[in-house]
């Protein structure tokens, strides 16, 4: 287990206009005056809020930093505030800590604040069942350092679930990863691309696995072009007949990916034993060093077919069981992580450790809306 955090921003003063009216949404607004806002944080003691009326409606509202509400607390504050009790800690002695810190917060307060974002936190979780989980990762940078952040989206509604730092990329992890997810919201669906790491933790966690088309589709347009290249290579102008049936098998092989035929999985299966002749590659020793040859193009589509045999079933889950409901990408998750792209600036604030290992531990950000700033912490008692 780990702490994984992510602490707002919160800044002096506004560094941006606001769009729009926060009323009738109309986007004139005239500038109102700037004020001085005492606030209760541990590095601030006051910022600038700054006053705009719309040209629109005539009223006038409050725009504030980043990291700021209408709150005297900042949103570091009320994070802080919901771990300190989210780990255990009373309310007045979170109070008292977060005094020494700098940030004065009466211990009602503290507890106002827990169950405030416990509140929004149960409103935000996802009620009920998600019978589809879409999961993708990405590489975000996160100081300068590549961090692999693993995404779970509602592959329904599109909804991110939740994201979480990966620090390994094997089946196990992977299982760890998405069990939570699987057992809490009671999926029965994992859609992901061809990492095989998807396909163990589909299988210990007993969900149906559908691998994303698109993804298998460009995966062996790309393959196809290359088992091609490297066979034009190895057989020469002798083979012309060979080379001409590895062509046209590696065209009905796309073409049955387009279609999805149920008997491809036969037709697969036929034209994977017609490339059993080509002959794994060899060890072989090299002044001392033991290497492997490179796999021939005759190996590399005995391999591919019988990979796409073997995946079969996962590529055209979405024909065989329609009742699912799914549509065969993972285009829901991908899209999440598009959108998380823009807000990637939250994230700087991240820190892990590993070394927090007991006790009440995982700690999971969820946006609350769709302000970039409005993350909450979500504490999980272990
Ligand atoms: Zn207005």
């Amino acid at each position: 287990m780990k702490i994984s955090l992510v602490i707002p921003d919160v800044n002096a003063c506004p560094t941006e206009r606001p769009r729009c009216c926060r009323y009738c949404k109309e986007p004139y607004l005239h500038s109102h005056g700037t004020l001085k806002k005492p606030v209760r944080d541990h590095k601030l003691k006051e910022v600038i809020v700054r006053r705009y009326k719309c040209l629109s409606c005539k009223r006038t509202f409050r725009h504030y930093p980043a990291g700021i509400t209408n709150k005297d607390q900042s949103r570091r504050t009320v994070v802080l505030a919901t771990l300190m009790y989210g780990l255990g800690l009373s309310c007045s002695a979170a109070s008292h800590l977060l005094g020494a810190l700098g940030a004065e917060l009466s211990k009602i307060t503290v507890w106002r604040d827990a169950q405030e974002a416990g509140e929004a936190l149960r409103r935000k979780r996802p009620a009920g069942k998600v019978r589809i989980l879409g999961a993708d990762e990405t590489i975000f940078k996160v100081r300068g350092r590549e961090v692999a952040v693993g995404f779970v989206v509602d592959g329904a509604s599109g909804r991110t679930l939740g994201f979480e730092v990966l620090f390994e990329g094997d089946g196990e992890a992977f299982k760890e990863w998405l069990k939570p997810y699987a057992e809490e919201l009671g999926a029965e669906v994992l859609v992901t691309d061809d990492n095989d790491s998807y396909g163990v933790a589909a299988a210990e966690l007993g969900l149906w696995h559908q691998l994303c088309i698109a993804h298998v589709r460009k995966y062996v347009k790309r393959r196809s072009k290359s088992i091609l290249e490297q066979a034009e290579g190895e057989w020469g102008e002798k083979a012309e007949k060979k080379y001409e049936k590895l062509e046209e098998d590696l065209k009905r092989l796309r073409g049955l990916l387009e279609e999805l035929p149920q008997e491809g999985e036969k037709q697969i299966g036929r034209m994977h034993r017609e490339y059993l002749w080509a002959q794994p590659p060899r060890r072989k020793e090299e002044e001392g060093a033991k290497t492997k040859e490179k796999a021939s193009a005759g190996y590399r589509m005995r391999m591919l077919t019988l990979e796409l045999w073997q995946k079969w079933p996962k590529i055209r889950l979405h024909l065989r069981h329609p009742e699912l409901g799914l549509d065969g990408t993972n285009n829901a998750s991908e899209r999440a992580i598009g959108k998380s792209k823009v807000r990637y600036k939250t994230m700087r604030g991240y820190k892990s450790d590993e070394g927090m290992s007991n006790g009440v531990v995982l700690t999971q950000w969820l946006y609350s809306g769709e302000d970039e700033h409005d993350l909450l912490a979500e504490v999980m008692a272990a």
